[in-house]
């Protein structure tokens, strides 16, 4: 079995690194983040308040989650792209912290990783989710970093974007996912620690790629682009 573990804060770049390493070696892409995104949304689209944690447990016993073909599916509807909203990474880090939330994606997750070869990314995928993966990544850069590709990436998608509010986001993430009381993010002593802050997206993939490869021979089974 190939399962890559890639864990660290947001805005890291995890998933375009994630998903090109799933085309590359022909493995599937799961994204966690998006399972708790779509919690978020049911939570306001139910009008559940997120500091309600038994309303939260309620709600959760009808709802579904999935992450298949890479999309994020919410009691059975494609909500990828609703999904991706200040809004919601915010609510997502707040309904995170709670174990009914985290009990609900794990299975999921837990079952996904055990079907499949898969790359994997998240906050607990190498501490939690698949602590026996073949490869466990902790990626991570500095936060001004991670905070001016944000402002670039919205900027280039015509939306607005300003640096100090988007690093204040970057940070309040940060604390709130490091720092709750269970799962919370951190590196698996077993896991490769990559600071992309002076990567280019391709070097970041190449090295990805050349750590699966070194440690499992697994080749890829695309060329580079
Ligand atoms: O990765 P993404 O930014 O989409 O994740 C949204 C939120 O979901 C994170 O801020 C974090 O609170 C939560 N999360 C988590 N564990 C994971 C993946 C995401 O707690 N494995």
């Amino acid at each position: 079995m190939l399962r890559v573990a890639i864990d660290g804060p947001g805005g890291t770049g995890k998933s375009t690194i994630a998903k090109a390493i799933a085309d590359r070696f022909g493995i599937q892409y799961i994204d966690t983040g998006a399972m708790y995104r779509a919690i978020a949304l049911k939570t306001i689209m139910c009008d559940v308040n997120q500091d309600d944690e038994v309303s939260i447990s309620k709600m959760l016993d009808n709802t579904k989650i999935d992450f298949d073909n890479n999309k994020a599916m919410l009691d059975g509807e494609d909500v990828s792209d609703k999904i991706r909203t200040n809004e919601i990474s915010m609510r997502a880090s707040h309904v995170s912290r709670y174990s009914c939330v985290r009990r609900k994606v794990d299975n999921v997750s837990k079952y996904l990783a055990s079907t499949r070869n898969v790359v994997m990314e998240g906050r607990d995928i190498g501490t939690v989710v698949i602590p026996d993966a073949e490869i466990k990544i902790f990626m991570t850069a500095k936060a001004e970093i991670r905070a001016r590709r944000r402002v670039e990436q919205l900027l280039l998608a015509g939306k607005e974007a300003e640096y100090n509010q988007v690093l204040k986001e970057i940070n309040d993430r940060d604390y709130l996912d490091s720092n709750r009381a269970i799962n919370p993010l951190r590196q698996s002593e077993d896991a490769v620690y990559l600071d992309t802050s002076n990567m280019s997206v391709e070097e970041n993939i190449d090295a990805v790629a050349d750590i699966i490869t070194n440690r499992t021979g697994y080749q890829s089974i695309k060329e580079k682009r």
